[in-house]
């Protein structure tokens, strides 16, 4: 596939179909880069959205993050391209429990 022929945007254009499944919100995580070890941002990555689902790739060596397809009422989530996702839970209030 040649990533010349595609426009993408920046990670942030997935907070609403994210927001979807986690409750958190991830485009403000860090995540390392499965292929190259890189740690950014979410948003930093290069979102694709010309398939059926969207596809973040890493900023750094392009290699796919994750993958999201919504088909028939169930989400389809590949994370397999970032070794971790590191979410700030700093901002969460006590549950009260
Ligand atoms: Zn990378």
């Amino acid at each position: 596939m040649n990533l010349d022929t595609y426009d993408y945007l920046d990670g942030n254009a997935a907070a609403g179909e994210l927001s979807n499944i986690f409750t958190m919100d991830v485009t403000a995580a860090r995540g390392q880069c499965a292929h190259c070890g890189a740690m950014k941002r979410f948003a930093e990555a290069h979102l694709y959205m010309q398939g059926p689902g969207l596809v973040a790739r890493c900023c750094v060596c392009e290699h796919v993050l994750l993958r999201v397809v919504n088909a028939r009422q169930r989400v389809f989530l590949d994370v397999r391209g970032m070794r971790c996702l590191i979410l700030d839970t700093s901002g969460l209030r006590e549950s009260g429990r």
